[in-house]
């Protein structure tokens, strides 16, 4: 350091350019403020609109959040069962559900939806949130209280009678602009956004639902998805999200950098893994294996695919067809390959094919794969522990390789604020031609998106309305920012 310029451009770097609010105990949260020794400084600044919208809302957290006044009376009105029509507070229950990439997605997309409603955001802390997650709000808490009044969680699904779909249809409430049956409002509904939700379910997306739903103090959403792209086709929000993301394509960069802080347990996988085997390379080449297909792999059509993308993309080298030459080059490059995978079979290929044999260029491939954890084990502790640990490590690569579909890769390259080259899904196990290719945008996809005109109330290519909400490269009908 020299002189007082240096130093706080070095805090400012530490609070990645005001995303992070100060004032943390810096102890409880190592990787908040460490984060930044590890990462490649982000070419996307928050917008100072979004910056001014974070710190007026975590004052929003602090005034509503548990144990305050506002939160306990808030609490008693839903205990009544009636809603009011100015509550001081209102708020959005997220529910802990699904894979750990769909959380981290969908809790993103449902911060946004609080920050434009002026929600206070709560999360149901699930089997392991809170060994996960840190805090992202200053002196206040975001984990719902356990002894909060509705928590028949796991019996709010497509038939559930206090969702606002069903309420709906049968019309227990009504959206028309006009009245309708004025009748009060409940004080809560549940927001079914998971991927099998049906038509009355998806009219949340439109101008109409959402004045309703403003009426109504508490939301109980529960989502696989990251339901961002749609929220930009509702005029209601339409100039605000202009506003907080002038760049379109760093919604998810931005609030993912702004909530998910691994604990201090999770940031010793990640810190601990990092400097044992990748700080050293000159590249880091992240290479994220899912494959959706039965049966327990490994699959010579998947393999064939992994080394076709980054072979033919030229992330990764060839290797050398005469044994023992290697090319003299004054400096030998160095690589370092992540690999993760739920098998280990893929890792174990691509490290043997670069220890056998020299590379055409003589540069030196390390490969590295932290777990193989075999198949998806959803609530055990260590189990999405290194799930996290592993998504961050991703994130940390200089280019990335993903597979489609998955969420897991999603929060990989929006974390990282990477373009990754994505591998298109097999049909009839055969590897795709071409493997990959190259994203449009960092931003995740949305897998289930509604296909609806609100207004002409018929069916719409909602991938075709505006210049910034377009379909994924990996799922024909899904949605993404652009
Ligand atoms: P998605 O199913 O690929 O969209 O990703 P999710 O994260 O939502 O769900 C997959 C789950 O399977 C993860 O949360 C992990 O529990 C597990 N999983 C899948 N791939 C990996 C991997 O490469 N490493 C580890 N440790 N776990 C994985």
């Amino acid at each position: 350091e020299n002189g007082s310029s240096a130093s706080s451009s070095i805090r400012k770097d530490k609070l990645l350019g005001g995303l992070l609010a100060a004032g943390f105990d810096e102890e409880s949260c190592l990787s908040r403020y460490q984060a930044v020794l590890y990462r490649k400084e982000s070419p996307h600044l928050p917008s100072p609109y979004l910056l001014e919208r974070l710190r007026k809302h975590e004052v929003l957290q602090r005034k509503c959040g548990p144990n305050t006044e506002l939160y306990n009376k808030a609490v008693e009105q839903l205990k009544s069962g009636q809603s009011i029509e100015t509550a001081e507070c209102n708020y959005v229950v997220w529910i802990s559900y699904s894979g750990l990439g769909n959380r981290v997605l969908t809790l993103a997309s449902a911060f946004l939806y609080a920050l434009l409603t002026n929600r206070v955001l709560l999360i149901d802390r699930g089997a392991d949130m809170a060994d996960l997650f840190c805090e992202p709000f200053p002196e206040s808490s975001w984990l719902l209280p356990l002894d909060f009044p509705v928590n028949q969680f796991n019996s709010f699904d497509i038939k559930a009678p206090q969702s606002y779909g069903n309420m709906l249809e049968k019309k227990v409430i009504s959206n028309s602009v006009d009245g309708g049956s004025t009748g009060s409002l409940p004080a809560y509904v549940y927001l079914h956004l998971d991927h099998d939700y049906g038509d009355f379910d998806k009219l949340f997306f439109c101008e109409d639902d959402q004045r309703v739903l403003q009426k109504i103090p508490w939301l109980v959403l529960k989502s696989d998805n990251y339901f961002v792209p749609s929220l930009f086709l509702i005029p209601t929000y339409e100039e605000e999200l202009h506003q907080l993301f002038p760049e379109k394509d760093t919604v998810f960069h931005h609030l993912g950098r702004y909530l998910f802080h691994p604990t201090n347990t999770v940031w010793g996988l990640i810190t601990r893994y990092y400097q044992s085997y990748l700080a050293k390379a000159e590249e880091k080449v992240g290479i994220q294996v899912r494959v959706f297909d039965t049966g327990p792999g490994p699959f010579q059509h998947v393999l064939d695919q992994i080394l076709g993308c980054s072979l033919k993309e030229k992330l990764l080298p060839d290797i050398s067809a005469a044994h023992e030459s290697v090319v003299s080059s004054p400096t030998v490059r160095s690589k370092a390959v992540l690999m993760t995978s739920l098998n280990s079979g893929y890792y174990e290929k691509i490290r043997n094919m670069y220890w056998e044999n020299p590379t055409v260029t003589g540069e030196i491939i390390s490969v590295y794969q932290p777990s193989h954890e075999e198949y998806q084990q959803t609530g055990k502790q260590m189990h999405n522990m290194k799930a996290w640990a592993e998504m961050y490590l991703l994130s940390l690569s200089d280019v990335l390789v993903t597979s489609a579909w998955s969420t897991f890769g999603y929060v990989a390259q929006g974390l990282g604020g990477l373009k990754p080259w994505i591998m298109f899904k097999p049909e009839n196990e055969t590897a795709p031609d071409p493997p990959c290719h190259r994203v449009m945008s960092m931003e995740p996809c949305f897998h289930a998106p509604p296909f609806y005109d609100c207004k002409a109330k018929r069916g719409v290519d909602t991938g075709a309305l505006v210049p910034h909400v377009k379909h994924c490269e990996d799922m024909s009908w899904g949605l993404k920012l652009v």
